[in-house]
């Protein structure tokens, strides 16, 4: 996967408490962070801009595990 910039992408994985995980992709060259993916327990729950958001909200995070669960 290329960047805008012509840079290279690399996949990263960030987790929370070991249910929540944000997976992107994240620039080498410039730094850009993109392609935003929430799993809770292992299972999508949410991509884009609105996983990052809820990623780092953590009520809002809490009430996709809830969701997730329910
Ligand atoms: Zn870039």
């Amino acid at each position: 996967m290329i960047c805008q910039c012509g840079g290279q992408l690399s996949l990263k994985r960030s987790d929370r408490n070991g249910v929540a995980t944000l997976r992107y992709a994240a620039c080498a060259s410039c730094g850009r962070c993109g392609r935003w993916a929430l799993e809770v327990d292992g299972r999508l729950v949410s991509r884009g801009e609105t996983a990052r958001r809820v990623y780092q909200d953590a009520r809002a995070l809490e009430q996709f595990i809830r969701r997730a669960r329910a």
